[in-house]
């Protein structure tokens, strides 16, 4: 993984990282996604996500005056070059997502989002409650503007559900099965959920947990790269990956999370990244994070439902 537009890299130079992965035999067990601003996508982008089938994400914060942070390295707005990119899917027959960030600025526009994502053409929405994470100490704090912004995105989406809406689609799943299983279901029984969604740096460092560590140094306490697949192999290192220092701590929070919370059983325990940007530590629950975008987002949805 590296950080920053994936097309900047050039078609040329992209298309002969991916080759590999389209030997005999491998091309069914690969799937290929991408997240792009899409300001670069023309013809030949989509002609290379159509022969590798590549899964497509564009970053779109919804109409004009909601995009106006997205800006190129000159300063300049990208919302028509955005545009642009989404013609070329849109032409080539190429499903889409659409992801965008809500700021403090965006809390009142739920409906206007998802408006703008019906009309784009895209498959679904996916909705980041923007955080503090790395170099951006900000993040959304009020809890209630974030649950009356969910609240008006569910109701936009339910009196006109064409476009899916990932947030809502995960906790319906997950809605799904507790009913099913609520005689039997109590907290301590769920599993501990910990996903090492293993992520390889552009150096080919190996960083568990959450691809947002790929590239930090971490500090006295963890150190989030558990290995290098240019020295050895990766089942190697995940082995050892998961006996690590961070990996167990974060999976000590997780515990926790299973223990007090009342809401583990739609939400699983949280993210490693916001945990570690929030607090400075792993082994911990309660975030800004997931009190946005699982506590909120539930009171909301079963206030409604
Ligand atoms: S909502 Fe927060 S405190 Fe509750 S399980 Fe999720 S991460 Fe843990």
């Amino acid at each position: 993984m590296a950080r920053g537009e994936p097309l900047a890299t050039g078609i040329k130079h992209f298309d002969k990282i991916i080759l590999p992965f389209s030997k005999k035999g491998l091309e069914s067990k690969v799937q290929h996604n991408i997240q792009t601003n899409a300001t670069l996508i023309n013809e030949a982008w989509c002609e290379l996500f159509k022969n590798y089938n590549f899964k497509v994400g564009v970053s779109v914060d919804g109409p004009p005056e909601l995009n106006s942070k997205r800006k190129d390295l000159h300063g300049f707005q990208t919302y028509f070059r955005i545009l642009k990119g989404i013609e070329y899917l849109s032409d080539y027959n190429i499903p889409f997502s659409i992801i965008a960030v809500v700021s403090e600025d965006s809390l009142d526009s739920a409906t206007e989002i998802y408006e703008f994502a019906q009309d784009t053409g895209c498959k679904s929405l996916c909705i980041n409650i923007e955080e503090k994470e790395g170099v951006n100490l900000g993040g959304v704090k009020s809890t209630e503007k974030v649950k009356e912004f969910w609240r008006q995105l569910y109701v936009a989406w339910r009196d006109s559900p064409s476009v899916r809406v990932r947030e809502f689609d995960r906790l319906f799943r997950r809605m799904d099965f507790i009913c099913k299983n609520k005689e039997t279901i109590k907290n301590e029984m769920l599993p501990l959920e910990v996903e090492l969604i293993p992520t390889i740096s552009s150096s080919g460092e190996v960083i568990l947990l959450s691809p947002e560590f790929a590239d930090i140094s971490g500090d006295k306490n963890y150190n989030f790269s558990v290995g290098n697949i240019l020295e050895e192999p990766l089942r190697l290192i995940l082995e050892r990956g998961i006996k690590s220092y961070y990996v167990q701590d974060f999976i000590k929070g997780v515990r926790q999370c299973r223990e007090e919370c009342p809401y583990y059983s739609v939400c699983g325990g949280g993210q490693a990244s916001n945990k570690y940007f929030e607090h400075k530590n792993i082994n911990t629950s309660e975030t800004q994070y997931c009190r946005n975008t699982k506590m909120a987002l539930t009171d909301a949805i079963l206030e409604l439902v």
